[in-house]
């Protein structure tokens, strides 16, 4: 059986937030926003919030304790501090962590829930309603019900899934990202390109996903040369307002995907080399997406196919060399490291959602083959 469903409003364009205030009205007449330390108040998106709310009368708190792979500490003291202030909904400001981080702290401002049941994601009560602003073009956290969260307890990143965190809204204004430097652009890009990938390798992959995903792959190797020619240059002068809100639009509707497939064998694997040697988020799936592909090329050949023809690319050896033009020395591990690594990825159910299932070896392997061994 297949489903279709996303229910967050997407709102698009330049100046978005404040030319359309009312829609904050709709929530409440007390808003909490949660944010990183420091992005959202440069590159405009926090101004803009605060004006389409004293443009409605909406009073607001500030939680700008965000940090990048937020921890479960940060979602249960931002929860705490929305009940304290009596706040009637959430506005997320930013990328992936305070959007996520906001996720949870909605899901726990509104439930009884011990960390340890978390990830269950099993809630007796709705989320409190959440407005998202990214100002990254890579999660897609702006139309997923997931919240990715650092889970010390089981020393990896844990994803929680509800389907009343959702954003009931999510504003999409490429103005904010044209502060975003260029190794986050670069890295967020290709965790945008990851979902839309790893949206068709699911099990859960439709006809309405494999759509959203083709589109997605074309819009984001579509700008992939003027990113590695920034890169070249070392200046990102090139990155204008047009291709931030192509990336932007390819990476929502990458996190449309991966809201009806989920994620699979790479963000599994790419998990434990953010925890254990901080590799950012979207660099970690980098470097393994196309070993991965590589693994089931003989396996799924129509499926790398799907994949690889919006790529204009014929076999997965050509998306490693892709790859690789990003990324310049790669980290270095040891067997050891990596043999714990796949023992934590080959027990996630994201392993299940893959159309052609890795044993322990063969994420390994393709961790030996994307790293320095
Ligand atoms: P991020 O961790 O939210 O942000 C990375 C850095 O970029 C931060 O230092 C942030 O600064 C800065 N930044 C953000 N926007 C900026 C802008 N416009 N200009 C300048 N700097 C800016 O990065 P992300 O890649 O968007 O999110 C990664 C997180 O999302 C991970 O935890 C990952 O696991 C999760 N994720 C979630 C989903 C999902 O479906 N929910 C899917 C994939 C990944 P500040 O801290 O000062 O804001
Ligand atoms: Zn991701």
């Amino acid at each position: 059986m297949k489903q279709y469903y996303m229910p967050t409003k997407i709102i698009s364009g330049r100046n978005c937030v404040v030319a359309n205030s009312h829609v904050f009205k709709a929530y409440g007449n007390k808003a909490m926003i949660v944010t990183g330390r420091y992005s959202a108040k440069v590159n405009g998106s926090y101004d803009d919030v605060i004006q389409a709310l004293a443009q409605e009368k909406i009073e607001y708190c500030l939680y700008d304790k965000v940090m990048s792979n937020p921890t479960v500490a940060c979602a249960y003291e931002g929860a705490m501090m929305a009940k304290d202030e009596a706040v009637d909904f959430i506005i997320a400001i930013g990328g992936g962590s305070p959007i996520d981080a906001a996720k949870a702290m909605a899901l726990i401002a509104t439930n009884e829930v011990i960390e340890a049941d978390l990830f269950k994601g099993t809630c007796k009560n709705e989320a409190m309603p959440l407005i998202a602003v990214p100002t990254t073009a890579g999660t897609g956290s702006e139309a997923t019900q997931y919240a990715i969260l650092t889970n010390d307890l089981l020393e990896t990143k844990s994803g929680l899934a509800n389907g009343s965190i959702f954003p009931k809204v999510s504003f999409l204004d490429a103005s904010y990202m044209m502060t975003l430097p260029l190794e986050i652009t670069i890295n967020t890009s290709i965790d945008a390109l990851s979902h839309a990938v790893e949206g068709l390798i699911s099990i859960k992959s439709s006809p309405v996903s494999e759509a959203l995903a083709t589109k997605s792959i074309e819009a984001i190797v579509g700008v992939l040369p003027a990113l590695l020619e920034a890169k070249q240059q070392d200046h990102i002068g090139g990155l204008d307002f047009e291709i931030r809100e192509v990336l932007l639009y390819a990476s929502m509707i990458a996190g449309m995907v991966i809201a009806q497939t989920g994620t699979t064998a790479v963000h599994a694997m790419g998990y434990s080399l953010t925890y254990f040697k901080d590799i950012d988020h979207g660099r970690a799936n980098g470097l393994l997406m196309g070993h991965y592909l590589k693994s089931i090329e003989d396996k799924a050949p129509n499926t790398v196919h799907k994949i690889l023809a919006p790529m204009h690319m014929k076999c997965a050896d050509e998306l490693i060399a892709l790859m690789d033009s990003f990324f310049d020395d790669k980290e270095v591990v040891t067997i050891e490291e990596l043999e714990m690594y796949s023992g934590k990825a080959i027990v996630t159910g994201n392993i299940n959602n893959c159309g052609v299932k890795p044993t322990k070896e063969d994420l390994l392997d393709i961790y030996k083959a994307a790293l320095n061994v």
